[in-house]
């Protein structure tokens, strides 16, 4: 229902006048919100943040009102587009996501929070969790957690979420509030129409409601009974009718249950009281490796009298994947595992624990029964400790995401995922399967929570191909059949939403009219949720992703073909001619990573566990996370909207909030690069309109620090004068607040030019292992002292340093601006000069991580790829090289004392450089600590905020010391003398937050080696 821009301007407008929270309708934001986890998509015409429940009240009233639909949405991570829809999408996890009360078991929340953050915080201080998982993504909503009521991950060990919930406040589709406290169930007012209003306000609407559904219940048909009776404990295809009647003379309606696992079809929960319950005690469980998934689905059958509470099995596609992904799994996981069944016993909870020898006796006996006895599993490893803890679950949660790492244009389509059998029939299930793969010619991964009957199907499929969708289709009705005929359900958790729902028919033929009868109690004029459980007429394929078949254009080049000519051809003929013109951008690559964006939400999280994203997780505005990126650009790829509005203000905002710190590189599970992608959005603005002056100094600013050199000392004292800093905040826009630091009268490429001891640095020819190093903006004008240091240490260690002294900048601050054109330039003068020198055998060093960032993975955007491959093998950082040395025994280890207690920091473009995993040890931590008497304690707190010179600017000020904060408070600690970062910025950024000094690791390593001169302390950061 696309509405024309007058219609939309009023719909802004009043709905702009009528509440507090956020309204957006342009284009562009539709287009984030019109995509979940799943292959479908469908466009809102407006999207509202409500901050508050008179808010939730007012929007539905006046969408009741003009008869638009609404569509509820925590972060849009379902795989069955279930919040998808062409209303109005209400998100809640923008604002409605606080923790109202917090008792001994119990928490009351509103239901955009993230069930990750909640255990978070009650985990912290009460060492609590809310213990059902629906989904094992990190970034599932506690609305949509019992929205859906999904069995999950942790079914067997805590049940649904419903069991869980101890009362909700919800509102209706006509605007009207229903509190539903599950601790006094409300037994239904007699009468119909016959219902006064002095009953309602007696009574409450809750039992005039409770009336209505008791009566559709009490009139069911033996075949509806039937139906109802044979239903699996895990199905979540319908409504949960069965469960609504208690008492004796199932006079008490729970209403709570049955909006349970309702999809938000029935009505919008916005607050909802939960149990609590202590963190489990953790202390066995037990990996088995299979040769066949059959033997697998037999253990599960094997072990359940043992009351396992976790029963997870993960197929041999998944496991390979997950051993690539992460080498700790190399040696865990055979490489000839058919199957994998993961397998936990329960030890009980604080309150209630179970001896640790009867756990470890079980567990042993269960070892026996499936490898031993009955001789199931080649392969059994034990998991007792912590850390190995942390393993076991890795794996699961990897083994989820990893599918969507598969490089190739055969990817895993989210389908017809999530059924659940009967355990005893799952094989000839699984069998069954099998062959109707083999029929269709379609392989597919099998995985699931088998311990409560449910698989994972997801067939792999190259979606462009012009078969894909008519096999699919008739492959999935296959599929359902199968699973409906052994008695099973088409889906035990993540619900039907638009891909499934057209299918409840088949499900429960007698049931569906019953559905429709309690839909429309509540929600009469269907505007809710549309599309949801109760069946319309659209086809499921309508809404599919993949729109250029529909429009009748060729398919899309499969991702990862090599054949850019072909992408070439057909975005240009997607494009009008003088826009493309301009736009600087490499459709190939732009369509490769739009398309590995799956819409997982990974980049949705706050957790500390990881840092992605620093500019999404201070705001939770979904614009602002990784995943809006990919999104943009797929609608402009897919012509859902026109290609100009990548120029538009709106896009460069959304492109604006990404400042390049490469964290996507190592946490999104799918590799996105949408650190490109924010490049090319940014490029494609900047050629339009030219650079914003702001962004021109950012981008220029070594030209700009080589011409203030002359007068640096004039610089200096001007800087440190707050009425001047005012001034420029006024007019540069660089904020007062931030202390610049000292600008060097002698940059460090000028000292090495004009030196008497430039020989030094000049190319050795007879060193076999050359180096040469690189010197970027920040140490050659600020710090050139560590420049000298790194010389130094590197001689120490018997290597001659070669100093290119006409070296340009990275561009690292270019490419960050989207200034395509002078990053274009400097990438060549660079690797012209850097080919170079490595074609004469020299090793590029850099001192900072975010310039060998630049070299080695921005550098292959901007100029020809055997060049950049040549670069990109032979650049390697200041401390990763030494560390490399150590670990070749070429490191020289004659280190005096340093005895300080350090805080360190790991750079994000460090990280993202040198670890597969945010936890891991830096090689410059690593290098630290090889310090005696150094106390190196990490700090993981996320990002510092700062993102080379992103947090200069003073549009960024606040948001960039916000985001840093966790850092600088674990800084203040008194066990920590000063602050260690291998980047400058972030140690500007440290002390700037902390007020404690930081240092660059090349300083502790000098004054281990004694180059330091007599009596230097850390007090300072400053150098003079
Ligand atoms: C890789 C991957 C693995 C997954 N694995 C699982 C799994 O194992 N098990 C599982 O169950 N799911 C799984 N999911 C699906 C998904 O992550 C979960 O369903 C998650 O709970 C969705 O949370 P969300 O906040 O993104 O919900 P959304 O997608 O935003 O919404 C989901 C549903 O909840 C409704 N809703 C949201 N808020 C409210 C509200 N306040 N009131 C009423 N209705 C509301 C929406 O309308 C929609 O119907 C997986 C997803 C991915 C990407
Ligand atoms: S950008 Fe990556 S982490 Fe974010 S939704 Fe896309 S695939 Fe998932
Ligand atoms: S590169 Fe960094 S800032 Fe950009 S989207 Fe990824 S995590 Fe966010």
């Amino acid at each position: 229902m696309p509405l024309t821009t007058v219609q939309q301007t009023r719909l802004q407008e009043d709905l702009r006048g009528l509440i507090k929270g956020d309204v957006r309708c342009e284009e562009v934001t539709q287009q984030l919100y019109a995509t979940d986890a799943s292959i479908l998509q469908s466009r809102p015409i407006c999207i509202v943040c409500p901050r508050s429940i008179d808010d939730v009240v007012a929007v539905v009233r006046y969408a009741a009102e003009e008869g638009i639909p609404l569509q509820l949405r925590g972060a849009g991570t379902s795989l069955t587009g279930e919040s998808l829809g062409e209303g109005i999408a209400l998100v809640f996890s923008r604002y409605m996501r606080r923790i109202l009360e917090t008792g001994d078991d119990f928490v009351t929340i509103q239901t955009g929070l993230l069930r990750r953050r909640l255990n978070g915080i009650i985990g912290q201080s009460q060492n609590r969790l809310f213990g059902p998982l629906a989904g094992n993504v990190s970034s599932a909503s506690l609305g949509s957690i019992l929205a859906r009521n999904g069995a999950g991950l942790h079914y067997l060990r805590y049940g649904l979420p419903s069991d869980h919930l101890v009362s909700m406040t919800v509102v209706l589709a006509n605007g009207d509030q229903l509190t539903l406290d599950r601790r006094s169930l409300p037994q239904p007012l007699q009468g119909d129409e016959s219902v006064t209003l002095a009953q309602e306000i007696t009574y409450g609407k809750e039992y005039v409601y409770a009336g209505k559904v008791a009566r559709i219940l009490e009139n069911r048909t033996s075949e509806q009974l039937v139906e109802s009776a044979r239903r699996l404990p895990v199905n979540r295809t319908g409504y949960a009718e069965h469960a609504v009647l208690h008492g004796k003379d199932a006079n008490q309606v729970d209403l709570a249950r049955l909006f349970a696992g309702s999809e938000g079809t029935l009505g919008i929960t916005v607050e909802a009281t939960l149990k609590t319950v202590s963190c489990p005690q953790r202390k066995c469980a037990a990996a088995f490796f299979f040769r066949s998934i059959f033997s697998a689905v037999e253990a599960a059958t094997a072990v359940l009298p043992l009351r396992p509470v976790l029963c997870e099995m993960i197929d041999r596609r998944r496991l390979s994947m997950v051993r690539d992904w992460d080498a700790r799994y190399r040696p865990l996981i055979p490489a000839d595992a058919e199957a994998a069944l993961l397998v936990e016993l329960d030890a009980g909870t604080l309150e209630d624990p179970s001896s640790a020898d009867d756990c470890k006796n079980a567990l042993a006996h269960m070892i026996d029964l499936v490898q031993t006895k009955e001789q199931l599993c080649f392969h059994a490893l034990r998991v007792n400790t912590p850390e190995d803890f942390q393993l076991f679950d890795e794996v699961i949660r990897r083994s989820e995401l990893a599918l969507g790492r598969m490089r190739h244009s055969v990817q895993p389509i989210p389908l017809f995922d999530d059924v659940a059998v009967p355990l005893n029939t799952m094989n000839t299930v699984i069998s069954d399967l099998l062959s109707l793969f083999q029929r269709h010619n379609i392989t597919a991964s099998l995985s699931g929570h088998v311990g409560q009957g449910n698989i994972r199907i997801h067939p792999l499929a190259d979606l462009a191909q012009p078969d894909a969708i008519p096999k699919l289709h008739v492959l999935t009705e296959d599929v359902y059949s199968a699973i409906l005929q052994h008695g099973g359900t088409i889906s035990s958790e993540w619900g039907t939403g638009l891909l499934k729902s057209q299918f409840l028919p088949q499900q429960f033929p007698h049931l569906t009219p019953l559905f429709r009868e309690i839909k429309e109690t509540f929600d009469p004029q269907y505007l809710l949720n549309p599309g949801k459980i109760i069946p319309q007429e659209t086809h499921w394929t309508t809404y599919l992703r993949h729109g250029l078949e529909k429009r009748g254009l060729p398919p899309p080049t499969p991702v990862g073909a090599s054949d850019s000519r072909l992408m070439k051809q057909r975005l240009n003929a997607l494009t009008p001619d003088q826009v493309a013109i301009q736009l600087k951008w490499d459709p190939a690559h732009v369509f490769e990573a739009v398309h590995r964006c799956n819409g997982c939400g990974e980049c949705l999280r706050f957790d500390r566990q990881s840092r992605i994203c620093p500019l999404f997780r201070g705001t939770a505005t979904i614009e602002f996370a990784p995943r809006s990126k990919a999104d943009l650009l797929r609608g402009i790829l897919e012509q859902d909207i026109n290609l100009e509005t990548l120029t538009g203000g709106r896009a460069k905002e959304i492109a604006d909030t990404c400042f390049q710190c490469r964290m996507c590189d190592i946490e999104c599970p799918a590799k996105v690069d949408v650190n490109v992608l924010s490049f090319r959005s940014k490029a494609a603005y900047v050629a339009a309109y030219g650079l914003p002056f702001k962004d021109l100094l950012f981008s220029r600013l070594d030209t700009i620090l080589t011409l203030l050199t002359p007068v640096s000392s004039v610089f200096n004292v001007v800087m440190r004068s707050r009425v001047m800093r005012w001034f420029f905040e006024k007019t540069l826009q660089l904020p007062q607040r931030r202390v610049v630091p000292t600008l060097t009268h002698r940059p460090y490429l000028k000292r090495v030019r004009w030196s008497p001891l430039r020989h030094r640095l000049m190319p050795d020819q007879t060193q076999k292992e050359r180096l040469a190093l690189f010197v970027d903006t920040y140490i050659n004008h600020f710090y050139p002292q560590l420049a000298e240091l790194a010389v130094q240490i590197l001689e120490r260690n018997g290597f001659s340093v070669h100093v290119p002294v006409r070296q340009q900048p990275s561009g690292w601050n270019s490419f960050a601006v989207g200034h395509a054109d002078r990053a274009g330039w400097l990438a060549r003068y660079n690797s012209a000069l850097m080919t170079d020198l490595i074609r004469q055998g020299y090793k590029i060093i850099t001192m900072e991580p975010y310039s060998a960032s630049c070299l080695t993975k921005d550098y292959p955007y901007l100029i020809d790829s055997a060049e950049a491959e040549l670069i990109a093998d032979n650049t390697t950082d200041f401390c990763s090289f030494l560390y490399e040395c150590y670990q070749a025994d070429k490191l020289n280890l004659e280190f005096q004392p340093v005895p300080n207690r350090i805080g360190y920091h790991a750079p994000c473009c460090g990280l993202a450089r040198s670890v597969s995993l945010t936890m891991d040890s830096t090689p410059a931590e690593k290098l630290l600590r090889l310090i005696p008497e150094l106390d190196v304690q990490r700090i993981e707190r996320g990002c510092c905020g700062m993102a080379g010179f992103w947090g200069f600017q003073q549009s960024n000020y606040r948001h960039s010391l916000q985001i840093g904060t966790p850092l600088f408070q674990a800084l203040r600690l008194p066990k920590i003398d000063f602050g260690v970062s291998d980047c400058s910025a972030c140690c500007s950024q440290m002390t700037h937050g902390s007020k404690k000094p930081a240092h660059h690791p090349i300083r502790l390593l000098a004054a281990a080696y004694g180059l330091l001169p007599k009596g230097t302390t850390f007090a300072s950061s400053s150098w003079r």
